[in-house]
């Protein structure tokens, strides 16, 4: 598309996804196998080109959230191993099969539906058992109560034909905020390995470390490492800020427009509602870009945006496809320019914080509407 024709649109470095990719790598001890979780189209990024790079990175293994999802990086012909993080039907065992997909398996009664599916077609499906150690959402609740309990759940489910158990794993609920609970996970998860070693019960990848753990808790790497957001160049908390040395670099840069540029006089009300109305006589511009595209209204006169070399704020309300800055004091600014929603200037954490929420949901929230630019 050229480039003056854009409205609004998403530039996408995949030169800081190589230097996120090494900077992950290079905390991580010989062997240590590094996943890169590619769910929620890439956390907005764009799953298929993101996934295509880390492969050639040399990513051990991607993760997704469906199977779906897993479906549409295989028609692109991403060949790396995929776990599906997320419960899939077991009568779409086929398509598991068919497409080479690893599964996440929470429960015995599922575990019992894939096996007797893997069976049937005479094939082996290669599965990870999921356990609970505090997160409260998939697996085996493995609490100090349930252990016992669970590894003989586990025990059963391991015997099962027609499946490979290649891995087992668990999810921190609070890596980026509590040393003393992420460690009693850490302990329970570690127990159950020990009590299922004693029914000699082994797994070849174990693991549980997502980006907080990573950046916070090298104890708990294991044979393998999940770190999502900080591939794509964010910090799951600022208190995580530390071990990586060199530093995540953001790889999305989210631009508009300039599409107009305008005098109003002091008194004038802007936007819906008019929740603003202007003290001083002001000049406004208006960008194309809105929360149809995923900038949240939340952010509505308080967002402050980079554009012609400076700071403006958004004024008023933030509409579907446009919003309104005050560029008074900027007055190179003109119709044409381009504007850094997030990005550089822009982090997209101080947005998401205006908007009550976290930067994986503004990434996430990204539009269908706005093309992904891919810088290389
Ligand atoms: C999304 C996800 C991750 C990655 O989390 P980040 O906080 O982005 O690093 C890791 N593991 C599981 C199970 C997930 O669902």
């Amino acid at each position: 598309m050229d480039k003056l024709r854009r409205r609004a649109w998403a530039e996408i470095d995949l030169k800081a996804l190589e230097h996120n990719y090494h900077t992950l790598r290079v905390m991580l001890p010989q062997g240590c196998r590094l996943l890169a979780p590619v769910k929620a189209d890439a956390y907005g990024h764009g799953a298929i080109p993101v996934a295509r790079k880390l492969e050639a990175l040399g990513a051990d293994y991607l993760a997704v959230a469906s199977l779906d999802e897993g479906i549409e990086l295989r028609r692109a012909e991403v060949k790396a191993p995929i776990l599906i993080l997320g419960h899939t039907d077991p009568v779409w065992a086929g398509e598991l099969l068919e497409h080479d997909l690893t599964q996440g398996v929470f429960d015995e009664e599922t575990a019992r539906a894939l096996s007797r599916a893997a069976v049937r077609e005479g094939r082996t499906l290669t599965v990870h058992m999921k356990a609970d150690t505090g997160m409260s959402r998939l697996g085996l609740l493995c609490d100090e109560r349930g252990l016992e309990a669970a590894a003989e759940t586990m025990a059963r489910m391991y015997a099962l034909p027609g499946l490979r158990w290649e891995g087992i794993f668990t999810h921190f609920s609070h890596a980026d905020g509590s040393e003393e609970y992420t460690m009693l996970q850490f302990t329970r998860f570690l127990d159950l390995l020990t009590v299922l070693e004693g029914k000699g019960i082994t797994f070849k990848i174990r693991h549980c470390a997502a980006s907080a753990a990573v950046l916070n808790y090298p104890c708990t790497y294991l044979d393998m490492v999940r770190p999502g957001i900080a591939f794509y160049g964010h910090y799951p908390d600022p208190s995580c800020q530390g071990l990586d040395g060199s530093g995540l670099t953001p790889l999305m840069t989210l631009k508009a427009r300039v599409a107009s540029v305008k005098s109003l006089p002091a008194g004038t009300a802007v936007s819906y509602g008019r929740t603003r109305v202007l003290e001083r006589e002001s000049r406004l511009a208006v960008l194309t870009i809105g929360y149809g595209d995923g900038l949240p209204r939340a952010c509505s006169d308080r967002l402050r945006v980079w554009v012609g070399g400076g700071y403006a704020t958004v004024v008023g309300r933030i509409c579907m496809d446009l919003c309104m800055v005050d560029v008074t004091d900027l007055p190179g600014v003109k119709p044409g320019d381009e504007a850094e929603l997030y990005g550089p200037h822009v982090p997209v954490e101080d947005a998401a914080e205006l908007a009550g929420t976290i930067q994986y949901e503004l990434l996430c929230n990204v539009s269908k509407r706005i093309p992904r630019i891919y810088l290389d």
